[in-house]
């Protein structure tokens, strides 16, 4: 791991969800840019701010309802988590990631989550490496 990878990770782990607002509330309400790819009622994807391969979006619910992160998932959000995995792949079509391309979804410290507003991570236009880091 490089300097900036582990002073990343470090950063992560001392992040927790406290369900206070995040950055990506002030996406949706347009307080603050992103670069939008895709949209409709229930969810909004756009350009990873700090991308990790050639294409990196990231998919989010609009409304959070408590899903801070997957492990806090409910019953009732069942119809939002299917309704994100099928846009997924819709955006990773628009974005011609024909060859393939990975999802990926950060859970809690060690899983690196920085964001406390449930998202998915498209990511793709490169060959990705297994197992991940
Ligand atoms: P995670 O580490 O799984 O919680 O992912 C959060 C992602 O959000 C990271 O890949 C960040 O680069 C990305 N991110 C944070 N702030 C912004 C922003 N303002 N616009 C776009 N992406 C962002």
């Amino acid at each position: 791991m490089g300097n900036s990878e582990e002073a990343a990770a470090a950063t992560n782990v001392a992040l927790k969800d406290t369900g206070a607002p995040t950055i990506f509330d002030k996406i949706v309400k347009k307080e603050i840019p992103c670069t939008s790819v895709y949209e409709d009622d229930k969810c909004l994807a756009f350009k990873d701010i700090s991308p990790q391969a050639p294409v990196h979006i990231v998919l989010i619910p609009k409304e959070r309802d408590g899903l801070t992160q997957l492990s806090k998932a409910e019953e009732r959000h069942k119809d939002i988590l299917g309704h994100l995995l099928y846009v997924a792949q819709l955006v990773a079509k628009q974005q011609g990631l024909d060859e393939g391309f990975r999802i990926v979804i950060n859970d809690g410290a060690q899983g690196c989550q920085s964001v406390y507003h449930l998202h998915i991570h498209i990511i793709g236009g490169r060959m990705m490496k297994w197992p991940p880091g």
